[in-house]
């Protein structure tokens, strides 16, 4: 018999507002025996609700300087003021498992994990225009008109890499069409003969 398959690495990026949070956890719904999300590390603060240890682990500046220092990171990068990392040993012993591994992350970590597996199948969601991403992120109503310009401003340079992943999946308002092309993408290659 074959031994344990391992499994395969998921790399997806998407602007903030885009929906790919819910379209991950509905994968998550459906396959989530065969899968698992990587919990990475980061210098912000929680927001209201998040759990150590399982939404982020919330680390301290120095605490994660000397894990870049002891190359614990399978990548790291700062987003919006803040330093965000995944835990590599993590990763690899749940790929080593045959799980299929999700990292939700902004894409210079994404470019580094490119090129360090190039195996890994990276997707990026877009937002159907850029007009419709700035609707959905005001519509939250949730934050400044000064947070607001600077995520657009974020999310204008993250679009800019979007041809750099081996997927993309137009999110444009129609979830269900959308988690269908994710499905497929999803069956494609962890079926691989
Ligand atoms: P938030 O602070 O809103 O939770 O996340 C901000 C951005 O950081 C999101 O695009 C999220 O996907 C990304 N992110 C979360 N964890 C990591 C990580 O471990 N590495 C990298 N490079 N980005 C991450």
């Amino acid at each position: 018999m074959q031994t344990q398959e391992r499994g395969t690495l998921f790399v997806f990026s998407g602007p903030s507002g885009v929906g790919k949070g819910t379209l991950n956890a509905k994968l998550f719904e459906e396959f989530g025996e065969q899968m698992a999300f990587s919990v990475s590390a980061t210098t912000r603060a929680p927001r209201e609700g998040e759990i150590d240890g399982k939404h982020y682990f919330f680390i301290s500046k120095q605490e994660f300087e000397s894990r870049i220092a002891n190359n614990d990171f399978l990548e790291y990068a700062q987003f919006a003021g803040n330093c965000y990392g995944t835990p590599k040993s993590y990763v690899m012993s749940l790929l080593d498992q045959g799980k299929n591994v999700l990292l939700e992350i902004e894409v210079q970590g994404a470019m580094q994990v490119m090129e360090r597996m190039p195996d890994c199948v990276s997707i990026f969601v877009l937002p159907p225009s850029f007009e419709e991403l700035e609707r959905r992120l005001r519509g939250r109503g949730t934050e400044t008109e000064e947070k607001v310009l600077k995520r657009l401003e974020t999310a204008r340079g993250e679009l800019e890499y979007a041809g750099r992943y081996k997927y993309r999946i137009v999110n444009g308002g129609d979830l269900e069409a959308a988690y269908q092309e994710l499905r497929s993408i999803y069956l494609k290659e962890t079926n691989r003969a």
